[in-house]
């Protein structure tokens, strides 16, 4: 029989020793993880240990530190693809983060394949992440950019964005989840519908990744490109997911070291992928630590803190909406645990300072998607995004620190 451990909330707690401070006086409640999670201790133990004991440049040297590196830096390759169930090691480019896996391949992928009269197919709810590397191409090309709509609950309209495929579309770039509003969009419809027009299709992991179970290739995308620093790994790195023949089909986005076969003054051939891609030295130390966040998901299982989000962005929401004036803002169908708020009457500024005064982190503003503002006609909101550390008492304590911002302002 399978022994399967209960979720043990004060357990996962002791391994992230950030969370035990106070601010302002007060025990810090993090409820800021859309932007950024925090890092459980051996993904900062795999740091120390490779500046303590590992640092070299990898891939080219022949010594001992330089092929532990190598090693440890092609292992969370390795490690990167099985939690993606990716077919291959080279579909697999190690980037700084999402944003720059959307800009490899808009650069890249759009150079060679888009051209004038082209379209390409965003959503209302992208990140600026998702939608300024796919202006600064149409701008380049002459390609045209079209927008699916949302309902006012804060779900795409999909016979809307039926409309909107044709023969002319090249790409469709849709984010999986919404950081803004916690949507989980319907990307395997959206694939689908995408391929039945032969365009390619990326999706944007950034908020899904450490939510959901992800499957490249059942989903079947053509790009996937996801953030370290937002699934309890370290900042500056991320991983963009290409199918081969795609991969294999664009030109390199950077040139310089790594990236080469062969180098003449003549004619420069590239190096084979996933390489070709990743020019220079990269983040070495990041990426090895990224295992260590990979492999601490994993222990803890996917669906045992998918099971148990769930369960806080419930208890959350119905905590909130017994706020008056209160309006949540992002009531799709399928949601992660992200609120996005705005309270009557309080600039959604105002509340993030006074919660921080008690020791509560929530993130205030446009969260970069100021197109899906507008779209509200709102200037920004709060928002209280839940990890797997997280607990209802510290939903609690946000409810108590709303009703006293409420006083301050009655
Ligand atoms: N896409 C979404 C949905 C995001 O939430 C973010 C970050 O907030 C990004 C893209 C950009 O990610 P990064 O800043 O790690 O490149």
């Amino acid at each position: 029989m399978e022994l399967v451990t209960a979720y043990n909330v004060t357990d996962i707690r002791k391994d992230f020793p950030i969370l035990n401070q106070t601010v302002h006086g007060k025990p810090l409640v993090y409820f800021d993880n859309a932007a950024t999670t925090q890092k459980p201790l051996p993904v900062i133990q795999a740091l120390t240990e490779y500046y303590q004991g590992y640092n070299a440049n990898i891939h080219r040297g022949i010594h001992t530190l330089a092929e532990k590196a190598t090693a440890e830096y092609e292992g969370t390759r390795e490690a990167a693809r099985q939690f993606i169930n990716a077919a291959q090691r080279e579909e697999i480019i190690f980037t700084r983060g999402t944003t720059e896996g959307i800009n490899l391949v808009a650069a890249s992928f759009g150079r060679a394949f888009i051209k004038a009269g082209d379209e390409i197919i965003i959503s209302t709810m992208e990140h600026h992440s998702n939608i300024v590397p796919w202006q600064m191409l149409c701008e380049e090309t002459g390609a045209k950019l079209s927008v699916i709509p949302i309902t006012d609950e804060g779900d795409i309209i999909l016979e809307e964005y039926e409309k909107l495929l044709s023969e002319k579309t090249k790409m469709v770039a849709l984010v999986y989840v919404s950081n803004s509003l916690g949507t989980i969009n319907p990307v395997k419809q959206v694939i689908d519908l995408a391929h039945g027009y032969g365009a390619r299709v990326l999706v944007d992991g950034a908020q899904a990744t450490a939510h959901l179970d992800i499957d490249v290739q059942a989903l079947d995308c053509d790009f996937y490109v996801f953030s370290s620093h937002k699934m309890y790994g370290p900042t500056g790195v991320g991983v963009l997911y290409g199918k081969k023949a795609l991969l294999e089909a664009m030109p390199p986005y950077q040139g310089g070291g790594e990236m080469i076969k062969d180098v003449s003054f003549e004619r420069t051939t590239y190096n084979e992928l996933p390489y070709k891609f990743e020019a220079g030295t990269p983040n070495i130390a990041d990426t090895v630590a990224f295992k260590a966040a990979l492999q601490y998901v994993n222990n803890i299982g996917k669906a045992a803190i998918g099971e148990y989000e769930q369960e806080l962005l419930a208890y959350g929401t119905e905590a909130l909406s017994g706020i008056p004036g209160l309006r949540i803002i992002g009531q799709a169908r399928e949601k992660i645990s992200v609120i996005s708020f705005r309270v009557e009457g309080i600039h959604h500024q105002d509340i993030g300072i006074i919660l921080d005064t008690q020791g509560i982190a929530v993130r205030t503003g446009h969260h970069c998607t100021q197109p899906l503002m507008q779209r509200f006609g709102i200037p920004g909101t709060s928002r209280a995004s839940f990890a797997m550390y997280n607990t209802k008492e510290e939903i609690d304590r946000l409810v108590q620190g709303l009703h006293k911002v409420r006083k301050m302002f009655a």
